[in-house]
């Protein structure tokens, strides 16, 4: 069976198909409308494996075995976005060759390549490696529930597939900044501002010296950007503002790098006498390094399907973050050619679809050996 041709015939279906899938809005922590996408998902995937659903506080992990030869790959995508229900005044919108909705990109679209790439399997009888298939609800909130569940599925993988949207220019994922969050407190003390201000201690002043001070680590040569994105403190423009918060977002291309700017926030001391503060968060995902070998494999496969592959590198992190971590090779950045992941113009490219899913089941059938 000739791949690009069966997923040239099966674009329609798949369009189908995504639309129904985005219409089911699954904001992140929404528990009610990602239980239903969950339903929705388990009655496509039930019959391509063995499926199991693993309740938990953010939503329902889906987990597929598909038994197969040789090796072991995992595949990876999540169900959850981060646009609230009633965002998009239009949940599913066809314009030429871009088809917009929440969620269709980052990753809705991304998933069903999976759904798909299996039907293929099924339908053309091509031996294929062991599979196991994970859907998660709550990667857009940093994966805390899902985190333990993708490390254990990645140990006993021998490699790892993603199914977050490529770069803007189609490339594949081989690298990825580790990402931090932390959030720092600043306690001070009340006075009235104009009667005794010297009383006080001002907690947004305390913030803001902290805040140079963290801006300060950032170093934009080796990549290590730094985020005081979120502050708020005080109470009125009259008192001494007794609290202050900020919350810090820290990305870099190295374990070096993000240990580096890690041990400096958390050795942060007030400048002001009498001020308070309280560092909490830390390393949320490791800096992804994918696997050379995976992506040389997936570009020789895309250039026999039409596809320009460059081996790219992003900012963001993902689910593979944790996976290249453990040691297991990872590949990132095998769904949907589209753009503006996150934002209200977020779209696919419906004439690519049927390439890039090629790719990945043919990438998937490459690994039996
Ligand atoms: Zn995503």
């Amino acid at each position: 069976m000739d791949t690009l041709e069966y997923f040239k015939a099966h674009l329609s279906a798949y369009l189908e198909e995504l639309e129904a899938f985005v219409r089911l809005e699954t904001p992140s922590r929404d528990l009610e409308r990602l239980a239903r996408a969950a339903d929705w998902l388990e009655a496509r995937f039930a019959p391509l494996g063995r499926l199991e659903r693993l309740e938990t506080p953010m939503g329902p992990i889906l987990r597929l075995e598909r038994p197969g030869g040789g090796r072991r790959v995992l595949l990876l995508a999540h169900y959850d976005t981060v646009h609230p229900v009633g965002a998009w005044p239009e949940l599913w919108r066809v314009e030429g060759d871009r088809v917009y909705g929440p969620g269709v990109y980052d990753m809705k679209g991304g998933l069903l390549f999976i759904l798909w790439a299996l039907r293929y399997l099924e339908a053309s009888g091509a031996p294929h490696p062991a599979l196991e298939v994970l859907l998660t609800p709550d990667e857009e909130i940093g994966s805390p529930e899902s985190r333990p569940v993708i490390e254990a599925s990645a140990r006993r993988a021998d490699a790892v597939l993603v199914l977050e949207a490529p770069t803007g220019t189609g490339g594949l994922k081989v690298a990825r900044k580790g990402v931090g969050i932390y959030t720092i407190r600043v306690h001070g003390k009340a006075a009235h501002q104009g009667v005794e201000p010297e009383k006080g201690v001002n907690a947004v002043v305390e913030l803001a010296h902290q805040i140079t001070r963290v801006m300060a680590l950032q170093d934009l040569e080796q990549g290590t950007t730094i985020g005081p994105n979120l502050v708020r403190g005080g109470t009125a423009s009259n008192v001494v503002a007794e609290y202050a918060e900020a919350v810090i977002d820290v990305r870099a291309w190295t374990e070096e790098e993000a240990g580096r700017v890690d041990r400096a926030i958390r050795a942060l001391e007030p400048v002001l006498p009498g001020a308070r503060l309280e560092v909490a968060g830390g390393i949320n995902r490791p800096p992804m390094q994918g696997s050379r070998a995976l992506f040389e494999r997936a570009r020789a496969i895309g250039a026999r399907l039409g596809l320009v592959l460059e081996a790219g590198r992003v900012g963001g992190g993902s689910d593979g973050n944790f996976t290249a971590a453990l040691g297991v090779p990872t590949l990132d950045g095998l769904g949907p050619f589209g753009a503006d992941a996150h934002q209200r113009t977020e779209h696919i490219v419906a004439s690519q679809v049927p390439a890039r899913n090629a790719l990945l089941a043919e990438l998937v059938v490459s690994l039996l050996d």
